[in-house]
């Protein structure tokens, strides 16, 4: 089973990439979809989060605020290393475990903070989604309603996109219309597909 690790900065339209491979039947695995998952009220991690982070950090409905945290451990690195330990060893066993369950030629991973943490989740290789900096504050913003002060800060706390282009095997171009996505997805699905034979 081929690997392909996909990310890319905040906005730059990772999870729109992905379900453009979805729809042509490769299945697609999102750490950040599991790690909602696992930090949902009575989950091992929701308990660890609270633990750690106060009851600050719960909204009205008791659920982990997701904005908060996230403005927290960017403002916070040492507050990030925290969650990160709780959260990323129950995130790569969780993956691990849905991949063994594929049979595929090959699987996406949407792993938006890839190159960023510390012990980096095992790809074949690493495609990412690359936008300009204004596309992305205006995507996230109006995606989120975060406003483009934070949308830079995160931009800041993430890697340059110069580095991360640098550490490619492929890259998704985003900056014109989902046309042009569309074709630029097609065209790698049938390059995954022909490595993948080959090297299966
Ligand atoms: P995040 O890092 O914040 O999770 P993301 O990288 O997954 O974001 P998406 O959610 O795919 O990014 O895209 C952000 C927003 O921009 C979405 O509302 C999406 O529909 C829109 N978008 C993405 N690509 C395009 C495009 N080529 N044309 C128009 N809108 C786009």
């Amino acid at each position: 089973m081929l690997r392909i690790g996909l990310t890319g900065g905040i906005g730059s339209g990772k999870s729109t990439v992905a379900g453009l491979f979805a729809a042509r039947g490769v299945p697609v695995i999102d750490a950040d979809d599991i790690a909602r998952r696992l930090a949902a009220p009575g989950q091992p991690a929701y308990r660890e989060i609270v633990a750690q982070f106060g009851p600050a950090i719960l909204d009205p409905e008791r659920r982990i605020d997701r904005k908060l945290l996230r403005r927290r451990v960017f403002e916070q690195p040492a507050e990030r290393l925290r969650l990160e330990a709780i959260l990323h060893p129950q995130v790569r066993r969780a993956m691990e475990d849905e991949i063994a369950g594929l049979d595929t030629p090959y699987c996406i991973l949407v792993i938006p903070l890839l190159f960023e943490t510390a012990e980096r989740f095992p790809v074949d290789r690493v495609l990412v989604v690359d936008a300009d900096e204004a596309r992305q504050i205006e995507r996230a913003g109006r995606r989120d309603g975060a406003d483009a002060e934070e949308i830079i800060r995160i931009l800041a706390a993430q890697l340059p996109r110069a580095e991360r282009l640098r550490r490619a095997h492929d890259v998704v171009r985003n900056d014109a219309g989902l046309a042009e996505l569309e074709t630029e997805v097609e065209c790698l699905h049938r390059f995954y597909l022909q490595l993948a034979h080959h090297s299966g």
